[in-house]
């Protein structure tokens, strides 16, 4: 009975710690959605963390947001809905202004063509429209994690887009890549290299997307105060309503639907929260004579 009563009290008092992270987060996103929209914002003193009261340079009822311009970063159709669909829901329902650069076509089972027009299918049930997507066909960077992707050939595109576009926001992989694919982790190398070397615009801020243990990684909703504890310097949190449009976009890639990608979509934790770490950006090298 004890045991019983016991399990009933953690099943509980879990789910009211789910609900009140939903609750925290509604309140916190005006401040978050400032924090990527406010490039004077300096990290390292001021990690976001929900236990802490937020910093006071936020301006809750800023219209700065609808400034944002975000470019996600990514090496394969389907990585947009698999790893950063909270981000991207958060960011358009902010009206920001989305761009996707894919880096590679997806390939490396020749179905690049279906895989490009799955990607835009994908894209059009996230918000991003098709002429803000850009899909890479280049021989140099092969959907194959046995190749090492050109780092100047990645650094020209990403400067390229973000200079075209006004990018003020980056995001995209960390060091481990969330799956560990290398075409990820060439990304995200490529980009700590221009971060470091002052090569992108003043002001952009680049975000890596935490990458977890798989433990946590599988647990779903269930995951999310673990996630919301734990210190990041971005948060983008879903509900079930945007749930479903992650779970469509997931749909949308047609020749990727294996049965371990259904339960990916059941279980990922990444269908529902992303955390993100900043990667310092260097201000550009000024020579003094
Ligand atoms: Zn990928």
């Amino acid at each position: 009975m004890f045991v019983f009563v016991s399990i009933i009290f953690v099943f509980v008092a879990y789910t009211v710690s789910i609900k009140f992270v939903y609750y925290r987060f509604s309140q916190l996103w005006p401040q978050l959605r400032n924090k990527i929209s406010n490039p004077s914002y300096t990290f390292g003193d001021a990690h976001f963390c929900p236990t802490q009261k937020r910093s006071g340079a936020f301006l809750p009822n800023s219209e700065t947001a609808n400034e944002t311009r975000a470019l996600l970063v990514t090496a394969h159709p389907d990585d947009e809905c698999m790893f950063f669909a909270p981000s991207i829901l958060k960011l358009v329902e902010s009206q920001a202004s989305v761009y996707l650069l894919c880096l590679s076509t997806g390939n490396y089972n020749n179905q690049g063509l279906q895989r490009k027009r799955e990607l835009l299918d994908s894209c059009a049930v996230l918000g991003i429209p098709s002429d803000h997507v850009t899909v890479i066909e280049d021989k140099e960077l092969p959907d194959d994690p046995a190749v090492q992707w050109s780092t100047a050939l990645v650094s020209s595109l990403i400067l390229k887009h973000t200079q075209n576009y006004g990018i003020s926001l980056v995001l995209t992989f960390d060091g481990r890549g969330v799956s560990g694919h290398a075409n990820h982790i060439a990304i995200y190398k490529t980009l700590s290299h221009l971060a470091s070397a002052g090569r992108l615009p003043e002001g952009c801020q680049i975000f890596s997307l935490h990458s977890i243990s798989i433990l946590r990684k599988y647990l779903s909703v269930l995951e999310l105060p673990v996630s919301w504890l734990l210190p990041s310097d971005f948060c983008c949190l879903i509900g079930p309503k945007e749930y479903k449009r992650a779970k469509k976009a997931m749909l949308c890639h047609r020749s990727q639907l294996l049965w371990f990608r259904r339960l990916y979509i059941l279980f990922s934790r990444y269908m529902f929260i992303n955390t993100f770490q900043a990667i310092v950006v260097e201000t550009k090298n000024v020579k003094i004579y």
